[in-house]
């Protein structure tokens, strides 16, 4: 037992990434308490209902892949349909125990951040776990818990919270990788639809526009705090799978999953018209420019540079506004060669 014990911690520990964190603790107490499934679901709300989604998964000892790509594959539930849970979450319990249908037992553990469950853990077996070895759980779940903490912690900037550069390289490039051609897998799908309703992956680059004159003017501790503001009103604009990064300075990387340019396009319009409306303490108004591309089977240099043309478009276009790559190709308002690897582009001198 405490050997086992031992060699759960250093797998645990031994992860730098938040999925493999959660399967190694699924792993762990899988074999700890003989249960049939695990599972770790995240908790988050649409509107005023409560959903949860499984974002890690072991059954009978097999680990079922659920990343990037195939989350939305997995259907969202209710939180409301597993009422034990919800009790347990109501009176901010550290677990609850329940019989299911078929006579498994279900143990529920919510995971606490700020007083807010943000994911739980579902324990499937055929028998009710032993008080001992409840104990011993509990002991790896803090464990679990810190070190997620930690893992959070290294992911995120520190004066916006949103997620970091690094953090956007690491995600992005696996979402590419996962990406598959569009012409050859949506193409016997979707052949009736119209080519706006194909749901694909989207990228934007956000950058403020005149910054240089908000810290000119108020100065930079001003700028800062105009910067988590905006932060806010990102993380706002968007639901919570979509992924929100501070690339740089006032610069900012939005990823959007499964759905269709029309959408796309409506979320990152709302965004712009949200920041052109907020009104800022002392300062007024701020608007933003945003570029924005379709995640294709290109490689991440390729896409993020069609992103800033679009970004760049824009803003030698008026800004405040938000232009679609492959629409300013097509309209002749961009143009791109790519030679040896590296994208050379050019305007049209006389746009329109
Ligand atoms: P444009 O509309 O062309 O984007 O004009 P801009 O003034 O925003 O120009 P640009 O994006 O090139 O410059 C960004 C400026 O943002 C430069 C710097 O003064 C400011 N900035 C970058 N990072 C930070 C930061 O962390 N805090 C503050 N306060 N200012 C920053
Ligand atoms: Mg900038
Ligand atoms: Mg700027």
């Amino acid at each position: 037992m405490m050997e086992s014990l031992l060699r759960h911690m250093v797998e645990l520990t031994g992860q730098r990434d938040h999925h493999l964190l959660d399967v190694a603790v699924i792993s762990a107490l899988q074999e700890m308490v003989g249960a049939s499934q695990v599972r770790v679901l995240d908790i988050f709300r649409v509107g005023d209902k409560a959903m949860m989604r499984p974002r890690a998964w072991i059954m009978h000892g097999k680990v079922i892949a659920i990343d990037e790509s195939t989350a939305h594959q997995h259907a969202d539930t209710e939180l409301e349909q597993y009422p034990v849970l919800v009790d347990c979450i109501a009176r901010q319990g550290g677990r609850a125990e329940e019989t299911g249908p078929d006579g498994e037992h279900i143990l529920w553990v919510p995971i606490w951040q700020n007083e807010i469950a943000t994911a739980c853990l579902q324990i499937s077996g055929l028998t009710a776990v032993a008080p001992a070895t409840l104990h011993v759980m509990e002991g790896i779940l803090s464990v679990y818990r810190n070190y997620q903490n930690l893992l959070d912690y290294s992911e995120r900037d520190s004066l916006t919270g949103l997620l970091n550069r690094r953090t956007f390289d690491e995600k992005f490039s696996r979402m590419v990788a996962c990406s598959t051609p569009a012409d050859s897998t949506l193409a016997s799908t979707t052949e009736r639809r119209h080519p706006n309703d194909i749901e694909g992956q989207w990228l934007a680059v956000v950058d403020i526009d005149h910054f240089k004159r908000v810290n000119d003017q108020f100065g930079h501790l001003y700028g800062d705090e105009v910067l988590i503001l905006v932060a806010n009103l990102l993380r706002s604009s968007f639901r919570t799978q979509d992924r929100v990064f501070r690339f740089g300075g006032e610069e900012f990387v939005i990823l959007l999953r499964s759905v269709s340019l029309a959408d796309a396009r409506t979320a990152f319009e709302r965004l712009r018209a949200n920041i052109e409306e907020h009104h800022f303490p002392q300062l007024g108004t701020i608007t933003v420019s945003i570029g924005f591309v379709s995640i294709s089977s290109s490689t991440p240099v390729v896409i993020l540079g069609h992103a800033d043309q679009a970004l760049y478009f824009a803003k030698s276009n008026g800004r405040n506004q938000v232009c679609f790559y492959d629409e300013l190709v097509l309209r002749g308002q961009l143009h791109s060669e790519v030679i040896n690897d590296h994208v050379e582009f050019f305007f049209d001198d006389h746009p329109g």
